[in-house]
């Protein structure tokens, strides 16, 4: 990277410190969910979150995985191992994206903090499985069980964000892949059928993007829709309430979570400014060196009182009366 680049990018990182200096303040204050469909939000009271649960959250942006030559929002194994290690050695634990949506932290233990593993565009690097069956130990998936296999307190769960030959299967492979990744505890996410720039299609256009790929998911695992949503090239629609549900391909969609490229930690679910339809994710990338990911991963290193330190007490989270598990 460059000098100019590095600088322009830090100028970028600090305008965009969505959680500095906030995160503490905001503790004397009742927490609130808001934006909720990304239309009228509606403020309802939920249970004080305990101890450290207000701080930042982040939610990290992978794209394709390769061992070579890697472009702008690529990763190497290499790479992605080192970001693993250190994750680990900082105290995060993985979760999905929509256990950030829910505010479901009770797989999180008390002391550690939670890191969503987001991957677009399900390329093949991402997600493989040999003749078996088996996952393929070289793609991402892959190397996050083997890192779980020695790490067996950090789980191998991630959001996967998919478009419409995920992983570069079709037919009946597109289903087992589903099925498998919903039995290993990952997540199926939507970044729309055919990955367009949102912003330049009409209504209906954007509303059947979003509903064919979710209805994909829906044929795959009924029991697990999907309900968070990637945008593509981080675009919205000129009508951003298609993204919270609509119809196509017979089936009716909904999505609870949508999720941006870039740039910054994502504020607490439990925080007042939180907003589940514009959750920003960190570039993870080998291309720069993963300089945005080490770039916020020192900053909460070097400001620990900013970030979401789970209490580990799940009598203490909000009940489900008023958390979005119901929805
Ligand atoms: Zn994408």
């Amino acid at each position: 990277m460059t000098g100019l680049s590095r600088r322009r990018f830090l100028t970028l990182a600090a305008a965009s410190t969505v959680v500095a200096g906030c995160a503490d303040t905001a503790a004397d204050t009742a927490p609130v969910v808001t934006g909720q469909g990304g239309t009228a939000p509606h403020r309802t009271p939920v249970p004080r979150p305990a101890g450290r649960e207000l701080g930042a959250i982040p939610v990290l942006m992978h794209h394709r995985l390769v061992a070579s030559s890697p472009g702008t929002y690529d990763m190497t194994p290499a790479f992605f191992r080192a970001e693993l290690a250190r994750l680990y050695r900082e105290n995060y634990h993985p979760i999905r994206a929509i256990d950030l949506v829910r505010r479901n932290f009770t797989s999180v233990p008390a002391g550690k903090t939670p890191v969503v593993l987001t991957f677009d565009d399900s390329t093949p690097g991402q997600v493989a499985f040999d003749s078996a069956g088996r996952v393929a130990p070289d793609c991402a998936l892959g190397i996050l069980q083997t890192f779980h296999a020695a790490h067996p307190d950090f789980p191998a769960v991630a959001t996967f964000y998919i478009n419409r030959r995920p992983f570069g299967l079709s037919g009946a492979d597109v289903t087992r892949a589903l099925v498998r990744l919903n039995q290993l505890g990952c997540e199926i996410g939507n970044h729309t059928w055919s990955h367009p720039n949102l912003r330049t299609l009409t209504r209906a256009q954007a509303e059947a993007e979003i509903g064919k790929l979710a209805a994909l998911v829906n044929r795959a695992i009924p029991q697990a829709p999907a309900r968070t949503l990637a945008l593509p090239l981080g675009v919205h629609p000129r009508d951003p309430a298609v993204l919270a549900g609509g119809a196509a391909d017979g089936t009716a969609y909904r999505n609870l979570g949508v999720l941006l490229v870039g740039a910054g930690p994502c504020h607490s679910p439990f925080h007042r400014d939180f907003d589940p339809m514009a959750i920003p994710r960190i570039r993870c990338s080998s291309h720069d060196g993963d300089l945005e990911f080490t770039y916020w991963l020192d900053h909460l290193a070097a400001h620990p009182s900013q970030k979401f330190i789970a209490s580990g007490n799940p009598s203490q989270a909000p009940s489900s009366s008023t958390t979005a598990s119901r929805r």
